[in-house]
């Protein structure tokens, strides 16, 4: 080990449903507009265009379970419920196979956005990284373990807001599935274990606010639940890492600390 200025950060990591072992995260990538009908509300014809593919830092994956605060800098933060596929092992130009074959469990995401921050970015053709890549941004269930090359093909995938149902769908409308996306990410990267794939949401997205409880999920896997808190003004303590309540609380080592559902 070499010597560092400071103590580095513990491995961002999600917890394992049934088991107590941790998945150490590498990446998160997330892919745009995968469902034909959120593509329309989006404003974009979903027949013609690519899958647009962003990331966001390993360390804004934090536990979908308890508190995240809403983020500063902006008024319209919206809600993205997505199936998430977690990486055994990588590589690079896979085909949707291959790619599947590398896939060791799926979780419930949230891709949380900075609706009004992504909307001046498209229009002044500027990146989306404020809008996606903010802290707290990429709450997450324990992963549910599957085969190697088991494809999650169907499935009802729903979030709802204060108890109303928000976006209610089901995976087999994606538009690219989860071997097509993963095969298309692996000609851009080389995808390696432990990254994470956020496959774009249905149609139904719209805005949370302090004090708003989330609940969602895709049958089969383990459910978010959460609640969101008003904006930090302070930083964590040092400058390292939050101690605080849900959040940042469940990376690394605490990912056993996830109570089972
Ligand atoms: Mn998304």
């Amino acid at each position: 080990m070499p010597d560092f200025i400071f103590p580095p950060m513990p491995p961002v990591s999600v917890a394992i449903h049934g088991r107590e072992a941790c998945f150490p995260v590498h990446r998160v990538y997330c892919v745009g507009k995968n469902y034909a009908e959120h593509a329309r509300e989006m404003g974009s014809d979903p027949d013609r265009e690519a899958p647009c593919f962003f990331s966001k830092p390993a360390d804004a994956v934090v536990p979908g379970l308890g508190e995240i605060p809403y983020p500063p800098g902006s008024s319209n933060v919206h809600h993205e419920i997505e199936l998430v596929a977690a990486l055994g092992a990588g590589g690079r130009n896979l085909s949707p196979e291959q790619a599947l074959d590398r896939v060791v469990g799926y979780a419930v995401g949230v891709d949380m956005t900075r609706r009004d921050l992504q909307h001046a970015a498209k229009d002044r053709g500027q990146p989306w990284d404020t809008a996606k890549g903010f802290d707290y941004s990429a709450p997450i269930s324990p992963i549910t373990m599957v085969e190697h090359g088991s494809d999650l093909q169907r499935g009802r995938i729903w979030i709802e807001v204060n108890g109303e149902i928000r976006q209610d769908a089901d995976i087999s409308d994606m538009t690219w599935n989860v071997g097509e996306v993963l095969a298309q990410l692996s000609r851009l990267f080389e995808l390696r274990a432990g990254d994470l794939v956020f496959t774009g949401t249905p149609a139904g997205v719209g805005p949370v606010n302090p004090g708003d409880s989330l609940r969602g999920g895709v049958e089969g896997l383990q459910e978010i639940d959460l609640l969101i808190t008003p904006v930090r003004t302070a930083g964590a303590e040092n400058g390292g890492i939050d101690p605080g309540q849900g959040g940042r609380s469940g990376i690394g080592a605490d990912c056993r600390h996830w109570p089972d559902k």
